[in-house]
C-alpha cells in the first residue's frame, strides 16, 4: 500500500543535485581526496573512539574542536561554528538568517547546494551571472546585491565546478557593499593561492567610511577534501561570534557526534601531511590540465582539485559514457544551464589520473 502523502511541492524544482553513485574502478566524480588520512591519525582515532563515553551526549558546543580550529587559524573559538560537513554549516546559516521573505544571491553557475538549501529553507534565490570564463564582473555583482538586498550573498572560491578562485579585488568590493552576510564557500580553499580569511578585519567601502568587515564576512571550510575525511562529515565556518551564535540556535541539539569531533581534533595534528597531500594534488592538477591542453577540449584554469573541460568534437555525454566503459567515472554537467557540454574531473592519484587521460584520448575519438 502506498502512502498518499505528497512530498513538499517545491522538491520538484530541486532535482538534479546528486551525483550518480555508479560503480567504477576510478572514481573521479565527487572531488574527494584520493588519499586516506595518515596512518598515525587512524591509530590515534581508534584509541580516541575507545575512550568516548558512548552513553553520554557529546559536547554540544564542540569546545575542544573549536579551540583546536581557533589555534589552527589564529582566531577565537567564538568565531567558529562546526557541523556535519560544510553542507550542514550552510543549512544552519540559512535556517538562522534566511527564511520566508528573505533573499539570497548566488552567481551561477556555481555549487548547486547554495540555491538548493535556499529553497529548502524558503529563502528566495536571486541569481547573478558569471561570464564565459566563469568570472564575476564587480559592477554586475554590485548591481545585483544592490537591487536584491539579500541577507546572504554566496561566493564559492574556488568555484565549483569551474575551478577558479575569486580575485581578492572582487571580495574587497563585495565585503564593503553586501547588506547582509557575504558567505565565501572555501571547500577547496587550501588548493588556492588566495583565501577570504585574509580579509577578516576592517575594510573600507570604496571612497566611503570604514566598516567592520568581520560582521559581514563568513568563510566556510570542510574536512571532506584537503583533510581526506569525507566519511567523517565535518565542516565549519569562521565568522563573527553573533553569526556563530545564530547557527548554534539553528542546529539541532547534539548534532555533532563525539566521534566526529574527535576525528577533527586529531586531524589538525597532521597539518604537514595535509599540506603535502594538497601540494601533490595541485601538481597533479597542473599535469592533468597540461595534458588536456593537447586534446580536443576546452579547459579552464583551476585553483581546486578538479578541472572543468568541454569536449570540442564529440558530445559530452558520449565522452562521459565512453570513459565509464573504461571504468572511469567523472561528473557530467553538460545539461546544466551555463555549463552546456561540460564535464568535470576530480584529481586522483597519479595512477588514476593516468588512467583518466589514457581513457579520455580514446573517448574523444
Ligand atoms: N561546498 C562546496 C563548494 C562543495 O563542492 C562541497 C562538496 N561537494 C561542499 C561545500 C560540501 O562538502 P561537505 O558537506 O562534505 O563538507
Amino acid at each position: 500500500m502506498s502512502a498518499a502523502i505528497p512530498v513538499r511541492s517545491n522538491f520538484e524544482a530541486m532535482e538534479g543535485y546528486h551525483s550518480p553513485q555508479v560503480s567504477a574502478e576510478v572514481r573521479l566524480n565527487t572531488n574527494e581526496s584520493p588519499f586516506p588520512p595518515p596512518e598515525g591519525w587512524r591509530e590515534a582515532f581508534e584509541r580516541e573512539v575507545a575512550r568516548v563515553e558512548a552513553n553520554r551526549y557529546p559536547d554540544r558546543h564542540a569546545r575542544v574542536l573549536r579551540e583546536a580550529l581557533a589555534e589552527f587559524h589564529g582566531i577565537d573559538a567564538e568565531e567558529i561554528f562546526c557541523a556535519n560537513g560544510s553542507n550542514e554549516v550552510l543549512q544552519c546559516l540559512l535556517l538562522a538568517f534566511g527564511g520566508p521573505g528573505k533573499r539570497a544571491v548566488v552567481f551561477e553557475p556555481t555549487y548547486a547546494l547554495h540555491a538548493h538549501i535556499c529553497r529548502l529553507t524558503h529563502t528566495e534565490v536571486v541569481s547573478g551571472r558569471r561570464d564565459a570564463n566563469f568570472g564575476i564582473d564587480p559592477d554586475h555583482a554590485t548591481a545585483v546585491v544592490g537591487e536584491a538586498e539579500p541577507v546572504l550573498t554566496f561566493l564559492c572560491s574556488p568555484n565549483n565546478p569551474s575551478g577558479g578562485a575569486e580575485p581578492p579585488s572582487l571580495l574587497r568590493v563585495l565585503v564593503g557593499q553586501v547588506p547582509g552576510l557575504l558567505v565565501v564557500d572555501e571547500a577547496y580553499g587550501q588548493f588556492a593561492p588566495v583565501s577570504a580569511l585574509s580579509l577578516r578585519g576592517t575594510h573600507a567601502r570604496d571612497g566611503g567610511p570604514e566598516v567592520d568587515g568581520q560582521a559581514a564576512l563568513v568563510v566556510v571550510r570542510t574536512f571532506s577534501k584537503t583533510w581526506s575525511m569525507a566519511a567523517a562529515r565535518l565542516g565549519y565556518l569562521v565568522g563573527h561570534p553573533e553569526v556563530v551564535a545564530g547557527c548554534e540556535q539553528a542546529a539541532l541539539p547534539y548534532h555533532l557526534s563525539a566521534y566526529t569531533q574527535a576525528a577533527g581534533v586529531l586531524a589538525l595534528r597532521y597539518r604537514a601531511d595535509m599540506e603535502a597531500r594538497v601540494a601533490l594534488i595541485a601538481s597533479e592538477r597542473d599535469r592533468v590540465t597540461g595534458a588536456l591542453a593537447t586534446m580536443a577540449v576546452q579547459t579552464w584554469h583551476s585553483d581546486a582539485n578538479f578541472v572543468l573541460f568541454r569536449p570540442l568534437e564529440r558530445p559530452a555525454r558520449k565522452v562521459w559514457e565512453a570513459l565509464l566503459e573504461h571504468s572511469v567515472l567523472i561528473r557530467d554537467f553538460s545539461t546544466r544551464p551555463g555549463l552546456e557540454g561540460c564535464l568535470r574531473v576530480s584529481i586522483g592519484t597519479p595512477a588514476e589520473n593516468d588512467r583518466f587521460l589514457a581513457a579520455l584520448e580514446v573517448a574523444l575519438r
